[in-house]
């Protein structure tokens, strides 16, 4: 089968290798639709030893969904011919913290890659716990859009966000938007900043009440307090990943608001945080990373009753040999998701 290997930054081969055998608990899954991700392209510039590991060449993609092709021993949930859409990890169920029931931050998750290609092999663990049959009115192409949107889903609903609070979204990417359609659908008042013009029409699109081009405002701390009467916004969702956002998130942010950082840094990033705040203000601090089973079957839910239009975000359609171009071309811009069918 033709595959997308990872040979280190900026090094993505198509290469041919053998079409892999499920073992006992796994199934292979035919991909049908994959989806280029913000976290791939981060991934081609600098590697990313969270998700791929560090001994290369490794499989590549992690968005895809399919059709069961073979099961390997003991899997009674799933049979050939089943239209199915695997997440990118599973939590194990037994170690500390899935025990506390916080499974993103399981011990032992493991990430699947290896979405740009004919076939992927999903392992014992996540066929148990992070695979599901796609219900018959959703596509392969909408379905693939689970994984991400499942991160939206789940930063949202990790914190209590009433309709009459005021939302700015910080950074107004595919995440962003992501996160926008679920806080549209829950009717809460949404600011969305950015700097990309497309993107922010898109979030218009989907409702955001209020749009800020980032590069006609000089200030986005001093834009949201003129848009809140001088307190700051209710919540406050960094979703850029760079410490001046994480930065200016947190000075935006209300007596007893919330900002979530929903943007992961670079490992060892630091920033500095006026304790006033935090003490005699309360501004209160969530960080949010991944997704769980959870909120993975919601996101499907929330793309099967329309809260999530996936064709405002993904924009193009290539074929499985077009992948290492694609990545060529855009991996130092800001693109939106394209769909991949091999
Ligand atoms: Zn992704
Ligand atoms: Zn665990």
């Amino acid at each position: 089968m033709k595959a997308a290997l990872f040979y280190g930054p900026e090094d993505l081969r198509m290469e041919t290798i053998d079409v892999p055998m499920p073992g006992p608990g796994e199934i292979l899954v035919k991909i049908k639709t994959a989806l280029t991700c913000g976290t791939d392209f981060k991934a081609y510039r600098q590697g990313h030893p969270v998700l791929l590991g560090e001994n290369y060449p490794v499989a590549f993609g992690h968005e895809c969904a399919g059709i069961v092709e073979q099961v390997g021993s003991g899997v009674t949930k799933f049979k050939p011919g089943m239209r199915v859409i695997a997440a990118n990890s599973a939590p194990c169920g037994s170690c500390f913290y899935c025990k506390k029931n916080r499974p993103n931050l399981c011990e032992k998750l493991e990430f699947l890659n290896g979405a740009f290609a004919e076939y992927i092999k999903v392992p014992a663990s996540i066929v148990k716990a992070n695979t599901y049959e796609i219900p018959e009115d959703i596509s392969f192409r909408h379905a693939s859009i689970a994984e991400p949107f499942s991160c939206a889903v789940h930063a949202y609903h990790r914190m209590e966000i009433k309709p009459e609070d005021t939302v700015v979204i910080l950074g107004c990417g595919i995440m962003g938007l992501l996160f926008s359609a679920v806080a549209v659908h829950y009717g809460a008042h949404i600011v969305a900043i950015g700097r990309n013009e497309e993107k922010l029409n898109i979030a218009k699109k989907m409702g955001v009440q209020t749009i800020v081009n980032s590069k006609d405002s000089t200030d986005p701390i001093q834009t949201v307090l003129d848009l809140t009467q001088g307190r700051g916004a209710d919540f406050v969702i960094e979703a850029v990943g760079q410490i001046q956002a994480w930065d200016q998130a947190f000075k935006m942010t209300r007596k007893g608001g919330t900002v979530c950082f929903f943007g992961g840094c670079k490992k060892g990033s630091t920033f500095s945080l006026d304790t006033h705040r935090i003490h005699y203000e309360e501004v209160n601090i969530q960080g949010v990373f991944h997704h769980t089973p959870v909120y993975f079957q919601k996101a499907l839910q929330y793309i099967r009753d329309g809260v999530l239009n996936p064709d405002l975000l993904i924009t193009n359609e290539i074929r499985l040999d077009q992948v290492v171009d694609v990545f060529k071309n855009e991996a130092f811009s800001s693109p939106f998701k394209t769909a991949v069918v091999p």
